[in-house]
């Protein structure tokens, strides 16, 4: 029996891959400041700060880098294990998959493309003259927004919510995978976790295949 059309959002950051890509564009600023961004972003992630606080203070770090800079960053970052395999599977079974980040366009946007996704947001740099200026272009994509976007997609592509999947490791995916109709905590937070349906311990992403029932090709 063929199951119902899904909609699979994906997190980016140590979800659709392994990295955090503030903390590796943090690198390329000095030691210190990424020292200083990895434990906000690891606090921000386990749900102990405010997401778009913390996110301007780290963007804030980050101010002076080049887009090349960037664009080095962007070439470091890793994606997890079986992502390109559950992408290609869902697709083969006719489902959509989005990906929805507290990063940055910048740095995901070859990644979308690379993998296929059928849709994607996040964050945008401000920048000046090819150097980021250290502030967030926009509203700042946050836990709030994450949902958003879940319940936008799902309407646009004429998907019940009961058909969506979220599938995140951080704070800021409490709310998007509450409000799916089935959250997947993978590789997560403390606080993630509780706010799932079930929960991937072990770090390959095509296991959420299984949790949803869709047959490997
Ligand atoms: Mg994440």
């Amino acid at each position: 029996m063929t199951q119902e059309r899904k909609l699979i959002v994906l997190d980016v950051d140590s979800t659709l891959t392994q990295d955090e890509g503030i903390d590796l564009l943090a690198q390329y600023v000095s030691a210190e400041a990424a020292q200083q961004v990895e434990t906000i972003t690891a606090r921000a992630m386990a749900g102990e700060l405010d997401f778009a606080a913390s996110l301007t203070a780290r963007v804030e770090a980050l101010a002076g880098l080049s887009l090349a800079d960037v664009a080095a960053a962007t070439a470091r970052v890793r994606l997890s294990v079986g992502a390109q395999v559950l992408i290609d599977c869902a697709h083969a079974a006719g489902h959509l998959v989005g990906a929805v980040s507290g990063g940055f366009h910048e740095m995901i946007d070859p990644l979308a493309s690379e993998l296929g996704l059928d849709m994607h947001r996040a964050n945008r740099f401000e920048t000046r003259d090819g150097r980021l200026t250290g502030r967030v272009d926009g509203p700042i994509v946050d836990a709030r927004t994450k949902e958003e976007t879940l319940r936008k997609w799902a309407e646009a592509s004429g998907i019940p919510m009961g058909n969506t999947v979220a599938v995140g490791d951080g704070g800021n995916d409490v709310l998007m995978l509450a409000a799916a109709g089935l959250g997947i905590a993978y590789m997560a937070k403390p606080v993630t976790r509780d706010a799932a349906d079930r929960a991937i311990d072990t770090p390959d992403l095509s296991l959420v295949l299984d949790e949803v029932g869709i047959p490997r090709v």
